[in-house]
């Protein structure tokens, strides 16, 4: 439940449910034209979408006529010479698109026969199409029922919502998608388009939305409470933190190597690993922490270093062998068959797996 001033007080649902009804009237009477939107036919469509990734809707009309102009159909697009097609491209940058454009091009010819697939899944699969473009097509050209969420429709929609969560975590976009797909009206293309619009147009980025000309200014919520422009969050994942790890391979005179047991909690808990602690020791603090820990060396030498990457933490290993030991305990010393049926140590330490594998075979 929602509650804004002026007594508002309505449910997600509520909200939603009434958008449809709002954006396209809104749309009928104040959408731009522009040259895509006359004819969608499927390719104009995605050539047109491909173009306004990364591209302001001022810069591609240009040369989107012209681009049409030189491969009318999906057919002179895919037969053309790369360069030709570049040439055409030129002044647009990102020439990955027009390269996977032509790739797009070349496998609807040969798998659907020059016809541009009429599905969410197919379009989806082609080079250069991900969920919002193929969304985008499917809808506008074919009015199958299925969202386009792009970044003006996450922030429409977390303002109208009045919503903090972050953006950028996928998870919150899928919501957004089941949501919007819940409330697809049958104009569907024109819908998704109204959204879009709306972003572009009256909810702006960056500076204040123009609420007071907002066709969904009675519904929102995140106007209501005053707190439209600090909508939607995006928050960056945290740089992963470094760790660096000494880890030590003892091998006991009966050729066991030793192992031990992380904490309960925290990063791989309660699993088996090779014995170690934060930080870069020496090799007289290494053979100091082992000695604190009840096991005579002699002397270690150096062993491979090896780095993994956990999602938040990396972690930075440099290590010291150590042959010949006594079996002391609070360690387990374990043989190579146990190592391979019982001990499983996480694959952070797979670094370590080619010298353990040797230090035991031998
Ligand atoms: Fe965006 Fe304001 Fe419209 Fe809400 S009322 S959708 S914040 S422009």
């Amino acid at each position: 439940m929602l509650a804004g001033k002026e007594g508002i007080e309505l449910e997600d649902r509520e909200v939603l449910a009434q958008l449809p009804e709002l954006l396209l009237r809104w749309y009928d009477g104040s959408a731009r034209v522009l040259p895509w939107r006359e004819n969608p036919t499927p390719y104009r469509v995605w050539v047109s979408e491909i173009m306004l990734q990364q591209t302001r809707v001022e810069a591609v009309k240009p040369y989107y006529e012209r681009f049409l102009s030189a491969f009318p159909t999906v057919e002179d697009l895919a037969k053309a010479p790369v360069d030709r097609v570049l040439k055409m491209w030129e002044g647009l940058g990102y020439y990955n698109r027009v390269r996977n454009l032509q790739k797009g091009a070349q496998v609807v010819m040969e798998r659907y026969g020059g016809q541009v697939p009429a599905s969410f899944e197919e379009l989806r699969s082609l080079p250069g199409i991900g969920d919002y473009t193929a969304g985008a097509i499917a809808s506008i050209a074919f009015q199958i029922p299925v969202p386009a969420v792009d970044g003006n429709v996450l922030r429409v929609i977390s303002r109208v919502l009045c919503r903090r969560d972050n953006i950028l975590d996928p998870k919150v976009k899928g919501r957004m998608e089941k949501e919007i797909r819940e409330i697809l009206p049958k104009r569907v293309g024109d819908f998704n388009q109204s959204l879009m619009e709306l972003g572009a147009m009256v909810c702006l980025p960056g500076g204040p939305p123009k609420c007071l000309l907002c066709p969904l200014g009675k519904i929102c919520q995140g106007y209501a409470q005053g707190v439209a422009q600090e909508l939607p969050v995006k928050t960056k994942p945290k740089p992963r933190k470094k760790e660096v790890r000494t880890l030590f391979l003892l091998l006991s005179k009966e050729g066991r190597l030793a192992l031990w047991k992380r904490p309960e909690k925290g990063l791989l808990a309660g699993l088996w690993e090779l014995p170690g602690t934060e930080g870069k020791l020496t090799r007289e603090q290494g053979e100091a922490f082992l000695g604190e820990r009840g096991l005579k060396v002699g002397t270690l030498s150096p062993g491979p270093k090896a780095k993994h990457i956990f999602s938040h933490v990396e972690w930075h290993m440099t290590c010291w062998v150590g042959e010949n030991m006594e079996e002391a305990p609070g360690f387990t010393w374990v043989t190579g068959q146990e190592l391979r049926e019982s001990c499983t140590l996480p694959s952070a330490f797979k670094g370590y797996f080619p010298a353990i594998g040797q230090m035991l075979e031998n």
